[in-house]
């Protein structure tokens, strides 16, 4: 498959068009990412990226970085303007805006804010605006290149999961398996993202952080796990028991199991975000777990592990096919238990594509 970068480019141009902004400055960071296929360093030194409605987009790098960025950024029309290290990068930016007659500028939200407070001195009475918001409905929405590549990252992540089981052993502790787990990841991605293990107690903080607690028989743990390969995140919890069920958890985890595959259910275009969280959050509240289900029900994935859509209580964006994102409900019992199933779903031209396949019902490791 070509690179899509030119299109999301002149998607960007056409927004830029629509909402009256005259150019849009993005730094290094998954919007970058995106549009070039740049994997920039975020340096004190400015990397940023200068698109206007006509011309070719242009870089400004240090000079130490052009190399790079002219192997990494896929653009037809691209113009790499290098700084020196001792010459002033963002004034260098600022007359490149000024010289487009710039009177509205977007910046990404990612952007340092030493760098957007100096363009804005160097560049007065201009108006100010997020480019991040003019870049996010294309990334709300994965093409099919992208969603390959979030079922085979997704698939990465199954397999690790499938390993759990091997390094969940009572008697270590939980940064111990992280550890496992983390090389594990490694194998599989190109780089760890994050890692819980929370196990017993620990297990009602939703992000908790592994730590010196043993694992015990009777334990739950709640393993979250998560890693980057070509550039695409995957996100994947599931629940497991250290040699036997803790006293009263079967049956929540029974109403856990139904809420997530209602919300599974509940995916089809046309439905809203706020239809996904509340066909989880109504099993759960039936069963008396309303209280202790305390996040969303989930959140996009693509190339930032988080981020849209939200899959919200009430939330009125409208599923459309391509959009990906984590159904994982959980409940968390205070000085008790907690479990979290957590799944990457993509919504199809008619309901929804599970990319995680690994078993959901609690497994229990002898
Ligand atoms: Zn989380
Ligand atoms: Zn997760
Ligand atoms: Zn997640």
């Amino acid at each position: 498959m070509t690179a899509p970068h030119d299109e999301r480019v002149a998607a960007l141009r056409l927004r830029l068009t629509e909402s009256s902004v005259h150019a849009a400055v993005l730094a290094p960071g998954s919007d970058l990412r995106y549009l070039t296929g740049y994997d920039a360093l975020p340096l004190e030194r400015p990397t940023l990226l200068l698109v206007t409605r006509e011309g070719p987009a242009r870089i400004v790098v240090p000079r130490l970085e052009r190399m790079r960025a002219q192997a990494e950024v896929s653009l037809s029309d691209l113009v790499v303007v290098d700084y020196g290290e001792h010459d002033d990068a963002l004034g260098l930016a600022a007359e490149l805006l000024d010289a487009s007659e710039a009177a509205s500028i977007a910046v990404g939200d990612r952007t340092w804010t030493s760098f957007t407070l100096g363009l804005q001195r160097a560049l007065p009475g201009r108006s100010w605006c997020s480019a991040t918001e003019l870049v996010a409905h294309g990334r709300r929405v994965k093409d099919a290149l992208e969603v390959e590549r979030l079922a085979a990252v997704a698939a990465r992540i199954d397999d690790v999961h499938r390993r759990v089981p091997d390094v969940l052993v009572a008697g270590r502790t939980e940064a111990e398996v992280a550890a496992d787990l983390s090389a594990m990841i490694t194998e599989e991605h190109e780089r760890v993202d994050f890692v819980i293990v929370a196990s017993g107690p620990n297990a009602a903080s939703p992000h908790h952080e592994p730590g010196e607690r043993r694992l015990q028989r009777g334990d739950a743990v709640v393993v979250d796990i998560g890693g980057t390969r070509d550039g695409y995140c995957s996100d994947m919890t599931r629940t497991y028991a250290v040699g036997s069920v803790p006293e009263g958890f079967a049956e929540p985890y029974a109403a856990l199991r139904r809420a997530q595959q209602a919300a599974i259910d509940a995916v089809r275009p046309g439905a809203t975000v706020g239809d996904v969280d509340a066909a989880a959050r109504d099993v759960l509240e039936a069963a008396g777990l309303g209280e202790a289900f305390v996040h969303r029900t989930g959140h996009g994935i693509g190339l930032d592990t988080h981020e849209e859509p939200w899959i919200i209580g009430g939330g009125t964006r409208v599923l459309e096919p391509g959009m990906a994102f984590s159904v994982e409900p959980g409940f968390y019992l205070e000085g008790r238990f907690g479990a979290r199933i957590e799944d990457i779903v993509v919504v199809t031209t008619d309901g929804v594509r599970v990319l995680n396949v690994v078993d959901r019902d609690l497994v229990v490791v002898p």
